[in-house]
């Protein structure tokens, strides 16, 4: 299997920041992907898998670590009965697409959320009530050590969290649906799809929702709209006048600047309603906020 060396990862992430990383494999089958993972235990070097980069920041100084993109049979989605069987490299928009032509329902949820099956899981990401944890029925979970099926409960799903370690590559998933026909899938889609460009900036460059919701009515885009944050800019990186809880790469924006921007809008949301917000955008390589003072 061919490593590319310091591939920037601005490429491989929809905000479109972050600097090179020291290795990239790009797996087709489960045993180059068993490869690679012995190749960065032997090497001392940490993995960080990426999806479709949609829920990732990277540091502009680049990630010290082997980068995987999981593609070929470990991209490729089958229909088994009720049940889809996917890639963890395999797209939502795919899996979808796929599941509607088999006339199965259950995935809607899914279709304004750009990632991949594998990024879903560790993410448990999730729409309109309903997330991972409702569909998946195992996950197959790669380490240099071998491979396991693991169940929802396993895998520790809760709010926009598992439990997966970042050695731990989901490799294939699997999806119990339901039978629907075709046009009602798509006409859901349709409505679920218009619900959200009407309220979200689905054309821009973002990584999706910055912070996770606090427990409560309000959600974390109201709250920064409320501390007057809707366009603040710093550098490239502007707070979505959209929707305040999206930062969006304005042009030329690095990651320091989008991570400028989320300890800003923490501290504002801190001091001015008492909240702390836990961020739901994954940072790779050295990427920190800054400790808010007097945190509760
Ligand atoms: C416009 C927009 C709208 C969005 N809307 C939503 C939404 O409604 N709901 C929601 O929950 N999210 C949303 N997101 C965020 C994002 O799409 C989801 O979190 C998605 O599941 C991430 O998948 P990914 O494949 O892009 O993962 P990445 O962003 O590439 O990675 C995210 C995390 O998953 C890990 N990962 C990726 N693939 C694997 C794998 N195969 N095995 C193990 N770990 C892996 C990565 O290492 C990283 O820790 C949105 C993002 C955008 C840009």
């Amino acid at each position: 299997m061919r490593i590319e060396r310091d591939v920037p990862l601005a490429k491989l992430t929809t905000i479109g920041t972050g600097g090179p990383a020291r290795a990239l494999a790009r797996p087709r089958s489960l045993g180059e992907l068993e490869e690679a993972l012995r190749f960065a235990a032997s090497d001392g070097l940490g993995v960080v898998t990426v999806g479709l980069g949609s829920n990732l920041l990277a540091a502009d100084e680049g990630v010290d670590a082997l980068v995987l993109r999981l593609e070929g049979e470990l991209a490729e989605v089958t229909v088994d009965g009720d049940t889809l069987v996917v890639g963890g490299g395999a797209t939502n928009a795919v899996c979808l697409h796929r599941a509607r032509a088999a006339g199965l329902g259950g995935l809607e949820f899914a279709c304004a959320i750009p990632g991949t099956a594998g990024g879903g899981v560790r993410m448990n990401a999730g729409a309109y009530g309903r997330d991972w944890s409702d569909v998946l029925v195992r996950a197959l979970v790669v380490t240099a050590d071998g491979s396991t099926w693991v169940t929802p409960a396993e895998l520790g799903l809760t709010y926009r969290h598992s439990d997966l370690r970042p050695e731990q590559v989901v490799a294939r998933v699997e999806y119990r649906l339901e039978p629907r026909p075709p046009d009602e899938i798509k006409s859901t889609v349709a409505e679920l799809v218009a619900r959200r460009k009407a309220t979200q900036p689905t054309n821009k460059r973002t990584f999706g929702s910055v912070f996770k919701n606090p427990p409560g009515d309000m959600g974390a885009g109201e709250m920064l709209e409320r501390c007057g944050l809707k366009g603040h800019r710093i550098g490239g990186a502007t707070i979505s006048p959209k929707h305040a809880n999206f930062i969006e790469n304005a042009g030329g924006a690095t990651s320091a600047d989008c991570l400028a921007l989320m300890h800003e809008a923490r501290r504002r949301a801190h001091e001015e309603l008492g909240v702390v917000l836990e961020h739901e955008v994954v940072l790779v390589g050295a990427l920190e906020l800054e400790p808010l003072q007097h945190a509760s």
